[in-house]
């Protein structure tokens, strides 16, 4: 079984449309494949359909954008949650939103210094998606400012740039209550993706197992091979699941689809757990 539990579409920071990235998927052979657009489920309708079509399986997903007592950033992925749930649905609605006025701030910014307006940046975003540096990027690479999102993000976009704002998220422990509430699944992504900035201190993944986080995600190409190794030790003495993933975003990263897989028994205890909406199994 081939199982690959975090993908990015054009709802957020992907390239292709749901439809086209099950394609995808189906083409790289998976078997399933988890839809985990940042703080949105307006794709999981489309993947689905589309995943019937393929004959792959799906479990709608989504990513959220937490952030820490100490501003360290932490994403939460959760699977099979309820996406009427009022109480999540607030949370996350606040998130995107205050994630357009934080694009908007760092276009005003980046404006000082380069040729670039909020009308470039939006050309990349589909109608209503989850905005991200990632399209602030794709304005740059447009401009002929930078060669390719991994070089916005290794300068202009880091979050030491004096350009990059930051936006309102989550305390992580909330939001993992939240998607149990909502009847979902949550799975700490990537927790020592060290390049991105200040990985959270033990503290907090304690906070989010007290809190009822089921599984975490260890093999992701951003965590490095020590962080895995304390990972898995950490799942093992907290009764986590632990998972690998490829967070594919089409052309946007290097990420190839099932570069790193999922256990079937992590698969299990996935869908064991959950009771707020349905997978896709063929
Ligand atoms: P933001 O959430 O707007 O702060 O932007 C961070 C997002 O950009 C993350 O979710 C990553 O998926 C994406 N990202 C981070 N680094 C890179 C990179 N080097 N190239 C492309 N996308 C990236
Ligand atoms: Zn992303
Ligand atoms: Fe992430
Ligand atoms: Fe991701």
């Amino acid at each position: 079984m081939r199982i690959d539990l975090h993908a990015h579409s054009n709802i957020s920071d992907g390239t292709q449309p749901p439809a086209e990235l099950v394609a995808a998927a189906a083409a790289a052979r998976l078997d399933v494949l988890a839809l985990t657009d940042h703080d949105s489920t307006d794709g999981w309708t489309e993947a689905l359909a589309a995943a019937r079509v393929h004959g792959v399986g799906l479990l709608p997903g989504m990513e959220i954008s937490c952030k820490t007592r100490q501003g360290i950033s932490v994403h939460l992925l959760c699977y099979l949650h309820d996406p009427a749930n009022p109480a999540l649905l607030e949370e996350i609605t606040r998130a995107k939103e205050a994630r357009m006025t934080r694009a908007e701030r760092m276009v005003e910014r980046l404006a000082e210094d380069y040729p670039l307006n909020w009308d470039d940046v939006s050309a990349h975003l589909a109608p209503g998606a989850t905005v991200g540096r990632p399209h602030i990027a794709d304005a740059l690479v447009a401009a002929g400012i930078v060669a390719d999102r991994n070089e916005a993000f290794a300068g202009i976009l880091t979050s030491r740039s004096r350009y990059f704002v930051s936006h309102y998220a989550a305390d992580p422990a909330l939001a993992v209550e939240l998607v149990r509430d909502a009847g979902g699944v949550p799975v700490f992504a990537h927790p020592m993706a060290s390049a991105r900035g200040r990985v959270a201190p033990p503290e907090v993944f304690h906070d989010m197992v007290d809190a009822g986080l089921l599984g975490l995600e260890v093999d992701h190409r951003d965590n490095p091979p020590e962080g895995r190794a304390w990972l898995r030790k950490f799942a093992r003495d907290c009764g986590l699941f632990t998972t690998g993933s490829s967070d594919f975003h089409g052309r946007g990263k290097p990420n190839l689809l099932g570069e790193n897989l999922t256990d079937p028994a992590a698969l299990e205890s996935i869908l064991a757990a959950a009771s707020g909406s349905a997978p896709y199994l063929p």
